[in-house]
């Protein structure tokens, strides 16, 4: 890529729906901002590298063979961005600077594809109910993936869903269920909550008992490398090959190797090695699948037919989990050159990143607790493959309850279903905000009563500000949130805060210091400026994922009489008086707001 000048930054383009002419547009380069100066209305910090680039022509986004599983389409990144190519953001700015675990430094996100970012994070093992980092890592990657296409990116997002995994089949056994119904229900919560927390939709979620062959074929591939090898109970990678192993871990592999537990029965050749694959020791009776899934699949035997794997067209209860797979109560397998078994954690999310994003992809996320040993496992495979993993490793920090106060009866909460009963799903989102997104955060009912409060203050002004806000609103990407006549000065500073490793505290600052500026404009008279302060409120908090509410709860005529006498005691400067009056609403649920026309209050947790 070559390197231009400061001077051959375009001065000045067209903002928002006026886009230049495809031949007006700059060519791609690198520009390395020297001094303060205005770009497209932003101003570059200096040494800041901005990334000019014209959209590039559509072009599959993943390399290699035909990257979708049988039976599952794969949609195009244009079309998961809701946008055709041709439609793309004319010129897109890639200056996020994110740390990378994988070299323990904060550098720019570098793109395979520019214009293009492909990331894929590890969603659920779905057997139970989402606990808090749950919610924590969803709301962090959703975070990043729309801050990316707010800076006029095309994200193609992959999020999977673990359904086959021993917490899933133990659940199922311990309650007579199959592992499908046991992972349907839970992943119906999941998506529930994830509704709730405003998360979107990843444009791919795959389900790890859909890729079963795929995955059967890169264990026989690291087999035949000589880097993995069968044993009485499965197949396990030889890690003492892979070259880097404990990257991810932060640890070399002489002191990995020191603290690993060794597991007496398990005939592995290091304490560190680990299943690509697990055998599946006894078929229940009558449990026989069809298993063909893997019938006809090229280099792979095992098939439907062999006897050690079902008798074909003999569904037995196998018949119930679709995809060929057999299955009794609490149990999952599919045949393999290695007998009947089930792939392990780590293969299921190599596998299937490889197989959406293609190699190379730009980022590879999860929380902190992913790091080791999934991540490095999953990364393992990868290099033993001879492939080329993930460029730029995310992780993000662990969530927080005090030891003693992790119990219902104290007032906390339990897991993310239970908080998302009690409290706004945009409260938890802010939250998590409000700190860094690789440092560990407090939940608890103070800190997200205290995040509601801030809510209430942004959703003030959607009420006071109803049209700007919602113009506002409408902008997803900065260009169209400059066009609805955001404040430039605002969006570059929101952006620069967002570039130095998602810094949305600072972020999240700068919003509010234009939530207190909408209003000062507002009470002063100064209409145009509290639009234009409003408008960038409602762009910039929508490009992290808060939707302002300008709805207004129905208040009840005991709720209503306190709001009065509370305004009469403002009025009369008895502020004891006031303050006990708000208390008493807090305790009836309510968020207190002080406007220039009063009091106004809403409901704590969202109306269901
Ligand atoms: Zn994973």
């Amino acid at each position: 890529m070559e390197a231009v000048a400061e001077e051959d930054l375009p001065a000045e383009r067209p903002v928002g729906g006026a886009r230049a002419p495809r031949a007006l547009r700059p060519p791609m380069s690198w520009g390395a901002g020297g001094g303060r100066r205005l770009w497209a209305g932003r101003r570059i910090r200096p040494g800041y590298r901005v990334l000019v680039s014209t959209t590039p022509e559509p072009a599959a986004h993943g390399s290699g063979p035909d990257p979708s599983p049988p039976g599952l389409a794969t949609a195009s990144p244009a079309a998961a961005d809701g946008a055709s190519p041709a439609a793309a953001t004319a010129v897109a700015v890639c200056s996020l600077r994110l740390f990378d675990t994988a070299t323990g430094t904060v550098r720019l996100l570098e793109l395979r594809d520019p214009g293009r970012v492909g990331m894929y994070v590890c969603g659920p093992t779905v057997y139970d109910v989402p606990h808090l980092g749950h919610g924590r890592f969803s709301l962090v990657f959703d975070v990043l993936r729309r801050y990316l296409r707010f800076c006029g990116l095309q994200v193609r997002y992959v999020s999977n869903i673990t359904d086959v995994d021993d917490k899933i089949l133990d659940r199922a056994a311990r309650e007579g269920r199959t592992p499908s119904e046991v992972a349907g229900e839970f992943e119906a919560v999941w998506w529930r909550a994830m509704d709730a927390l405003g998360v979107g939709r990843p444009d791919e979620t795959p389900h790890a008992t859909a890729w079963v062959e795929a995955m059967v074929a890169m264990v026989a591939d690291l087999v035949g490398r000589g880097v993995a090898y069968e044993t009485d109970d499965g197949v396990y990678l030889d890690v003492e090959q892979v070259p880097g192993y404990g990257l991810l871990a932060l640890q070399p592999l002489d002191s990995l190797r020191a603290g690993a537990r060794v597991e007496s029965s398990v005939e592995k050749r290091s304490p560190l090695d680990f299943a690509l694959w697990k055998k599946v020791a006894v078929i229940p009776s009558g449990a026989a699948g069809a298993g063909g899934v893997l019938a006809g699949a090229p280099g792979v035997s095992g098939a439907a037919g062999d006897a050690s794997a079902g008798v074909p067209g003999s569904a037995g209860a196998g018949g119930s989990e679709g995809a060929g797979a057999g299955a009794g109560a609490g149990e999952l397998w599919w045949p393999s050159p290695w007998g009947p078994g089930r792939p392990g954690w780590h293969t299921e999310c190599v596998v299937m990143s490889l197989g959406l994003l293609g190699d190379g992809f730009d980022l590879h996320g999860g929380g902190q607790d992913l790091r080791f040993p999934h991540h490095e496992n999953e990364r393992a495979q990868a290099v033993a493959a001879g492939r080329t993993f993930a460029q730029h490793w995310a992780h993000n920090g662990f969530v927080e309850v005090d030891g003693e106060k992790m119990s219902k009866s104290l007032g906390n909460f339990t897991s993310l279903t239970d908080l998302l009963a009690q409290a706004d799903g945009r409260a938890y989102r802010l939250l998590v905000l409000r700190s860094h997104y690789r440092k560990p955060i407090e939940v608890n009912p103070a800190t997200v009563a205290d995040a509601e409060e801030g809510l209430a203050r942004l959703d003030g002004i959607a009420r006071r500000f109803p049209a700007a806000a919602a113009a506002g609103a409408a902008a997803t990407t900065a260009d169209r949130a400059l066009a609805a006549g955001a404040d430039p000065e605002a969006v570059a500073a929101f952006r620069m805060a967002m570039d130095d490793d998602l810094d949305t505290g600072g972020a999240l600052a700068g919003v509010f210091e234009l939530v207190r500026r909408a209003n000062a404009a507002g009470d002063a008279g100064q209409e145009a400026e509290a639009e234009r302060a409003a408008a960038t409120v409602a762009a910039l908090a929508g490009a992290l994922g808060l939707a302002l509410r300008a709805t207004v709860d129905e208040v009840d005529a005991a709720t209503a009489a306190l709001v009065a006498q509370r305004d009469a005691a403002r009025a009369a400067k008895d502020w004891a008086r006031a303050d006990a009056v708000r208390d008493e609403l807090v305790a009836r649920g309510w968020i207190v707001e002080d406007g220039p026309s009063g009091t106004a209050v809403r409901r704590k947790a969202p109306s269901r």
